[in-house]
């Protein structure tokens, strides 16, 4: 076998063994976690671009799971925040700018019609689902399989598709997201299988009456894109107006990617309420609850309560001034989803001069690749895709320069400096070629090593 040409990780396998000492797993988030021997640290970021404390080089698809819409240290986006700077951090109280940037989110998204700041994703959501009990005056809520809604309690319940028996009856077990999560929480939240209507149905006409919220992320940024169909959207939507349920349209990874309006401006579907982190502010910590009028009044004293030490910090605002605008007024989403497109090509021409059978799902601003000859529809469908061979291939990917995720169910994300930097794509795709090569090896090799079947 060909070896892959080696990177040197000396210097972040050191401060691997010095962190772990210090910082659980040797990081911050448990996902940056790849194993003791290849663990990355970063020294810096610029454009499409990452480079490690080893001064490896690599090509960035991983985009710190996306915000870095406009590239790593955009200049334009840098300086506005430098200037937001100035203004002097928080002061639990409120600064003008805080409409100027809410006017132009309501501009892009028209079911923004009133906003709200938080400083994550997961508070976000928080937000909103706190904000649609409120308004209801119901607890429980609907979440679909393959859903990530962040990191709280009451979202971190999926289907358990890696264990379940495929072809059988019964639907996977829902479980929790790790341990520390009271099974107490867990009678609120219901799941229902992705673009399965009749099964949509079903579950509002058992329990839509109890339901506060139903809570769905069109593309499913952390389940390889898979697509809802309008179809599925706009029938979410009839049922949430029929029972009275808040839709609650998670786009934290989505919002101002796949398009100036979201999915939910593709989709042509009105949420009651909206998030949106990721891209706001191209890495900056901001996000966004937002939605219609009357249910974001119940933001209010003696109504559902928002708030937090840090929202609107004067950075991030002015950070998402700048970026948004950008996004707003220039090209960049139309460049870095032409970008997409450009390396889904590469990569299908690589694939199919070599019979591989594959598929893409999303948008190619955020897409999944897949080696089965349909994408998913939903996140059971996962399970039949080979992806044994797409982790082998990230691995070989690390090596050769490029960032992806090594779990398929992760997208690859597109920001504004790879499609202006020709380089980022002529690298990629020779990496891909020889990383694919390597993975083909590897699985001849191991075919040849299997005792023959008599
Ligand atoms: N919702 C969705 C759709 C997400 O993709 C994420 C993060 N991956 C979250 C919520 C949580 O966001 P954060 O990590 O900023 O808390």
């Amino acid at each position: 076998m060909t070896l892959p040409p080696h990177r040197t990780l000396t210097k972040s396998n050191a401060q691997f063994q010095r962190a772990v000492k210090r910082l659980p797993l040797g990081v911050s988030s448990t996902f940056r976690y790849w194993g003791e021997d290849r663990t990355i640290y970063v020294a810096r970021g610029k454009g499409g671009r990452t480079w490690d404390i080893d001064d490896n080089c690599y090509v960035d698809y991983r985009l710190g799971y996306g915000p870095a819409i406009l590239g790593y240290a955009d200049d334009r986006v840098d300086a506005a925040a430098r200037k937001g700077m100035e203004v002097g951090g928080v002061f639990a109280l409120s600064t003008e700018r805080e409409l100027i940037v809410a006017d132009r989110i309501a501009k892009m998204v028209p079911a923004a019609e009133l906003v709200r700041f938080s400083n994550s994703g997961t508070e976000a959501v928080m937000a909103a689902l706190r904000l649609a009990r409120a308004h209801t005056g119901r607890e429980s809520y609907l979440l679909v399989e393959g859903g990530y809604h962040g990191l709280f309690d009451a979202a971190m319940w999926q289907a358990d598709v890696e264990g379940w028996q495929q072809g059988g009856n019964a639907d996977p077990e829902v479980v929790p997201y790790g341990k520390g999560i009271p099974p107490t929480v867990r009678s609120l939240a219901h799941l229902t299988p992705m673009n399965d209507l009749q099964r949509l149905e079903d579950v509002f006409r058992r329990h839509g009456n109890q339901f506060a919220a139903m809570l769905i992320e069109p593309i499913q940024g952390n389940c390889c894109s898979i697509m809802a169909s309008a179809e599925y959207v706009r029938l979410a939507r009839e049922l949430c107006t029929r029972y009275g349920v808040m839709l609650i349209i998670d786009e934290v990874k989505s919002g101002f990617r796949v398009g100036k309006g979201g999915i939910q401006g593709i989709l042509g579907v009105t949420p009651d309420i909206t998030t949106f982190a990721k891209a706001v502010a191209n890495g900056y910590p901001i996000a966004v609850v937002a939605g219609r009028e009357e249910v974001m009044r119940s933001f209010r004293y003696g109504g559902a309560s928002h708030g937090g030490t840090y929202t609107a910090h004067s950075v991030s605002l002015a950070a998402a001034e700048e970026c948004l605008r950008i996004l707003d007024e220039t090209p960049a989403l139309e460049t870095l989803a032409n970008y997409g497109e450009r390396l889904k090509a590469g990569i299908s021409a690589i694939l199919n001069a070599r019979g591989i059978v594959h598929s893409f799902s999303g948008h190619p601003s955020m897409f999944g690749l897949f080696f089965a000859p349909e994408p998913p529809d939903n996140y059971r469908a996962w399970k039949t895709s080979d992806y044994s061979f797409y982790d082998r291939m990230a691995y070989y990917l690390h090596d050769l320069g490029i960032i992806c995720e090594p779990d398929s169910r992760e997208p690859w994300f597109m920001c504004e400096a790879h499609g202006l930097d020709p380089t980022c794509l002529t690298d990629t795709l020779r990496a891909v070629e020889t990383a694919v090569d390597l993975t083909l090896e590897d699985l001849e090799s191991e075919a040849a090593r299997e005792p023959a079947h008599v």
